[in-house]
């Protein structure tokens, strides 16, 4: 991966969104993946950009959707480093399913969601995240609805690596892409990044405190219970104008999908990908079987 950002990158100036893109590529050669190595899987909003601007295969899936795209492309082929990404709005609300669904099966990949509180490509819709009272064409006379707690509905649902990083702090999302790519499960990073262009008031812009650093939080990060008391702890914070990251969440024990799937033998070892591509396959391409019918 070639340090910088990619020059025809087409966020406005100061998006947090340049933030994650920067750490990711920052993070890829820590985890020794190569962009042949890696998927990037988008859904829709200016987040889903990123798989146009990372150099690893990408595909810019539609809105709410990448987590089902990427899950069957890590199923087929787990020798790739899969990535998924999308908004708030795409990831909690459009996709709230398939993020539930997702982690309670703990497929393994990284799940970033670029939370900025608005919808920002379609020009600053109230979004799942958006706190109580936000005034936004959508809501003229201000949310009467709570935000979605992410990283709770995350736990509850069963992800197995939970965290929460921001724009603002990159020496710290690097970090934490780092451990979430390298955890064998469903990863999941609360990414907190800035619309300085619909949403000025967000949070995203407040000096953060890492939950690790802080003489608030003693808790142990293996421990459910403590992580859900924690984690609700900073949501609420949150919307109080405090801004807390870190690892809240970390169960390295429980197998992936995949890995149960191949312990029972209902997967193969060997990648589906390459049985189909393999030229002493028993398996006939589509291609072929097409031109046998003619
Ligand atoms: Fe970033 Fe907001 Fe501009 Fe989208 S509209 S590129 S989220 S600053």
């Amino acid at each position: 991966f070639t340090p910088g950002i990619e020059p025809q990158a087409t966020w406005c100036p100061g998006c947090g969104d340049f933030g994650v893109l920067k750490a990711l590529k920052q993070a890829m050669p820590e985890v020794g993946r190569t962009p042949d190595e890696t998927l990037l899987v988008t859904g829709i909003g200016c987040s889903g950009k990123l798989s146009s601007y990372f150099e690893s295969y990408g595909f810019h899936s539609i809105h709410g959707r990448s987590l089902p795209v990427a899950r069957a492309a890590k199923l087929a082929n787990p020798g790739l480093e899969v990535i998924a990404a999308g908004g708030d709005g795409d990831g909690y609300g459009i996709g709230g399913n398939h993020f539930m669904h997702t982690a309670r099966e703990n497929h393994d990949m990284t799940y970033i969601v670029f939370n900025n509180e608005i919808f920002g490509l379609t020009k600053g819709q109230t979004s799942p995240t958006s706190p109580k009272g936000h005034k936004s064409k959508t809501q003229p006379h201000g949310s009467a609805k709570d935000p979605v707690r992410p990283m709770s509905l995350s736990l509850a649902s069963g992800s197995s690596y939970i965290a929460r990083t921001a724009a603002v702090n990159p020496n710290q999302a690097k970090d934490i892409l780092i451990e979430a790519i390298e955890h064998d499960g469903f990863a999941h990073v609360d990414f907190l990044t800035q619309c300085p262009t619909w949403n000025k008031d967000a949070k995203q812009y407040v000096p953060y405190t890492d939950v690790q650093d802080s003489d608030d939080f003693d808790f142990d990060v293996t421990d459910r219970r403590e992580a859900a008391d924690a984690m609700y702890e900073a949501e609420s914070r949150l919307y109080e104008g405090e801004v807390l990251t870190g690892r809240f969440y970390v169960d390295s024990e429980r197998p992936s999908y995949g890995a149960e799937k191949r312990a029972t033998e209902e997967m193969p070892e060997e990648p589906l990908a390459e049985r189909y591509l393999s030229d002493d396959s028993e398996w006939e391409r589509s291609a072929d079987l097409l031109h046998h019918h003619r």
